[in-house]
């Protein structure tokens, strides 16, 4: 699949205020989004391959080591997203505010195809953290642990 494909087919942009470009590329970085949607939930963004990987995480980051928090790994979002915040009209999906909970710089440490060890320098997140997928016979399993790391 093509690079926000995925993404771009989600969503009409003449409804949405959401970016339909990719953006410049940046420096790695992460966001967190704070998304008032149907439910409500957080989503954790990194900026790796050139896009915004992403996961909803309903619980939010947990900011304490032991806890871990589902993370349902979501399409790849464009790099302009990071600076996004806003309203999706009813209808569209993902309707709902969208506001930046928290953004900085990434160093992603560690990666496999089910294993992701990064540090977050953020204003209210930092420290490093890990995203273990889940377990399954299914390639493109979607569900992950979120977790604070040593
Ligand atoms: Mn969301």
């Amino acid at each position: 699949m093509a690079p926000l494909e995925e993404y771009r087919s989600k969503r009409d942009f003449s409804k949405t205020p959401e970016p339909a470009e990719s953006g410049e590329t940046a420096e790695p970085f992460f966001v967190v989004h704070d998304h008032h949607a149907s439910s409500h939930h957080y989503d954790l963004r990194l900026l790796m391959d050139g896009t915004l990987k992403s996961w909803a995480v309903p619980k939010g980051v947990p900011e304490e080591m032991k806890i871990k928090h589902l993370a349902v790994q979501t399409e790849d979002h464009p790099v302009a997203y990071g600076s996004f915040e806003g309203r999706i009209p009813e209808g569209e999906y993902g309707a709902g505010t969208v506001a930046i909970f928290d953004r900085g710089g990434l160093e992603v440490l560690e990666r496999d195809n089910n294993k992701i060890v990064f540090e977050l320098r953020g204003q209210r997140l930092k420290g490093t953290y890990a995203l273990i997928r889940f377990k399954g016979k299914e390639q493109d399993q979607k569900n992950w642990l979120l977790m604070r790391t040593k």
